[in-house]
């Protein structure tokens, strides 16, 4: 019996409501992507009823033939896993923004391919760790400034996945030290960097509480996978 998304749904909206108003933010700054990655197509058709309208999948190889299956929805897709430099060719005209550039190569790579503009974040590794993908934050600056600089690619800022814990408030510097990070390279840059996507089913309303613009939402909404 899978979980009621309408229910879902509004527990999470109620979550994020309850976060801002602890923060002083405003509740419709939070952007909310729903992760379908293993989802079948039936679900994500009710999410997209129920009002919902980005969409996230890790995977290029899963997310295209559920995209093919769903059409032009009025829907927006995000690439939010690891993006090997040869997939690059798939994601033109299916997804509008890659969330996972890790690697100047990467963004290289997705200039050369594009003929018309893609939205990327900077995914950065915040806690170092080794097993996890993502940019160091040491290489964030080189990184950043080849996407500002490239043609097709519009740099709206940083994403972050933080570390598994039990309590969320032990990721809470993770957090703040990548909205300190997006500050500086927007500085850096000289440009605004708007979108700071962070925050999971497991810690996101910390993640609002410390700034998050964007939440990637999957087992909140969806139940469990
Ligand atoms: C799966 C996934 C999510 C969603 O995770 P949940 O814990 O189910 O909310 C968010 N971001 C990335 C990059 C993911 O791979």
């Amino acid at each position: 019996m899978p979980e009621s998304l309408q229910a879902n749904l509004e527990a999470v909206r109620e979550a994020i409501r309850a976060s801002t108003e602890r923060a002083s933010r405003d509740a419709n700054a939070v952007a909310l992507v729903a992760v379908t990655k293993t989802v079948p197509v039936e679900r994500i058709r009710e999410a997209i009823r129920l009002g919902l309208h980005t969409f996230g999948e890790n995977r290029v190889q899963e997310a295209m033939p559920k995209m093919d299956e769903i059409g032009p929805a009025g829907v927006d897709w995000h690439l939010i896993g690891h993006l090997q430099t040869n997939k690059v060719k798939f994601v033109e005209g299916r997804f509008q923004m890659v969330q996972s550039v890790d690697s100047a190569a990467l963004a290289e790579a997705l200039d050369r391919r594009f003929q018309s503009a893609l939205e990327v974040l900077v995914e950065v590794n915040v806690a170092e760790e080794p097993q996890k993908t993502g940019a160091l934050p040491a290489d964030l600056p080189a990184i950043a400034a080849v996407v500002a600089s490239a043609g097709h690619l519009r740099l709206r800022g940083l994403m972050t996945i933080a570390p598994m814990v039990t309590d969320p408030e032990r990721v809470r510097p993770i957090f703040r030290r990548l909205r300190a990070l997006r500050d500086e390279t927007s500085q850096q840059l000289g440009m605004p960097l708007p979108v700071l996507s962070m925050g999971m089913t497991d810690d996101y309303p910390v993640a609002v509480e410390e700034g998050a613009t964007m939440l990637r939402l999957g087992r909140a909404l969806f139940g469990p996978r």
